[in-house]
């Protein structure tokens, strides 16, 4: 890949780190927006929080999936650095470019990735 494709990818990744940060900070500080909003379920005199548990959680999960984003995010960028970003994973071939715009996480070529999916059952897309 040359340096100035690798380039764009790089803008492209950072810019998801941009997007999933922000995100993040979106939601750690949206708990407390969406439970005043709520503020019949919220004990404002004791500053209760225990009963929100369920949304906590949620919050929770939707943090995990945000930050294992993050991870690939970098991950990728420390391929980009190494210069081996953009071959499959699995047999080193070239990833196309249009399938790194698509996906620039990807770490598989087509077939790999289809093949991965069929072995592990996975029928939806990697987005
Ligand atoms: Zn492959």
């Amino acid at each position: 890949m040359s340096a100035d494709i690798s380039d764009t990818f790089v803008q492209q990744l950072q810019q998801m780190r941009t997007d999933v940060l922000a995100q993040l900070r979106a939601q750690r500080g949206g708990k407390i927006g969406r439970a005043e909003a709520a503020g019949d379920r919220y004990d404002v005199q004791s500053g209760d929080w225990a009963q929100f548990d369920g949304e906590r959680d949620l919050a929770m999960a939707i943090d995990q999936r945000e930050t294992a984003e993050l991870k690939a995010i970098e991950a990728e960028l420390d391929r980009i650095a190494h210069g081996d970003y953009g071959l499959c994973s699995d047999c080193g071939v070239d990833i196309p470019v249009a399938r790194l715009h698509a996906n620039p996480t990807t770490m598989r070529c087509i077939g790999c990735q289809e093949r991965a999916e069929r072995s592990s059952g996975e029928t939806r897309p990697k987005l």
